[in-house]
């Protein structure tokens, strides 16, 4: 997705123009990969633009960086309204946010401490092209040779850009072998997550996804999903998913910031189910994007208004 230039960002504390959010090329999180960032969307809906898990995300962000010992010089409420102000002064109706956290200029090697911690969020317009094909028709999908990191080596967990090296390799080599996107597995050979997105199966009437001990990045819209499941009386299981299971899945499907939930219509060539966005797919985006825009009751508050 090309970058859409907006006039505001925030940067250490305060909006300054987009041209005017710049880094030294010495900055430490360009050579070691020592910054923290999370993905969020706003919406339109019929009350106004609203921040869809804003909590969650601020949440998470606050996690990566106490993962990997990354201490944000602003309380979790500044930076929270920071995300709010972001939108609103940019005057999006629909955006992608994303706040980013890394250790700046001042001393090179990896030891971070010498550096100072810096902040910056932007919020531009993500928009997707052929979205309508790609939420009825889904995507086709290749099993990448490469394996999601082992536990003990990089924390999935931590939304923390190093990890972003494995994503990479993923989509590129997804795209190089003609597929849409690529699906990992972990370092025990059972199904983990795409590029950037979680995954689900639909198997014998069950809503499969692998478990959070699988290398995945417990994703905020992969909670959402299973709650709307569940919701919706479909039974679901979080579970170490053998390779196998994706030849005999009925439905599968992506889900994330970007991807909201977008149907995987073949992995390897081989359709999954029919080869077409299933009925389990279509209730879940049908619950998912009702709340998200606002058409259906937001009961558990995953909505904040932006308010101008
Ligand atoms: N896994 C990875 C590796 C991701 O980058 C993302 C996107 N943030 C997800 C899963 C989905 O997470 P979320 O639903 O919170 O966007």
């Amino acid at each position: 997705m090309k970058l859409t230039p907006s006039p505001y960002i925030w940067f250490n504390g305060e909006l300054v123009p987009w041209d005017k959010a710049q880094i030294h090329v010495l900055t430490h999180a360009m050579h070691y990969a020592s910054s923290v960032f999370e993905g969020i969307r706003a919406y339109p809906t019929p009350k106004g633009t609203a921040v869809l898990g804003l909590d969650a995300h601020v949440t998470r962000l606050y996690q990566s960086c106490k993962i990997v010992h990354l201490p944000i010089p602003f309380p979790k409420d500044r930076i929270r309204d920071a995300i709010l102000e972001t939108v609103r002064e940019n005057k999006h109706d629909a955006c992608y946010i994303r706040p980013l956290v890394y250790r700046g200029y001042g001393a090179l090697g990896v030891w971070p401490e010498d550096n100072p911690v810096e902040v910056a969020i932007a919020a531009f317009p993500w928009v997707k092209t052929n979205e309508k094909d790609l939420l009825e028709k889904g995507l086709s999908v290749g099993v990448s040779s490469w394996r999601r990191m082992a536990p003990d080596t990089l924390p999935s967990m931590a939304k923390v850009a190093g990890n972003y090296v494995n994503s990479a390799l993923v989509i590129v080599e997804a795209k190089r072998h003609g597929y849409q996107e690529g699906l990992v597995l972990d370092v025990d050979g059972y199904v983990s997550e795409g590029s950037g997105q979680n995954v689900f199966l639909v198997h014998e009437g069950t809503l499969w996804t692998p478990p959070v001990g699988a290398s995945i990045l417990a994703g905020v819209t992969r909670a959402y999903v299973l709650q709307i499941a569940r919701e919706l009386g479909i039974e679901t299981t979080e579970q170490r998913i053998p390779r196998e299971m994706l030849a005999i899945a009925d439905e599968a499907f992506f889900t994330g910031t970007v991807a909201e939930v977008t149907p995987i219509r073949s992995i390897d060539g081989q359709d999954v189910g029919s080869g077409a966005r299933g009925p389990v797919t279509k209730r879940i985006q049908e619950r998912f994007f009702g709340i998200a825009r606002g058409q259906i009751d937001d009961v558990h508050g995953w909505l904040t208004p932006v308010r101008r």
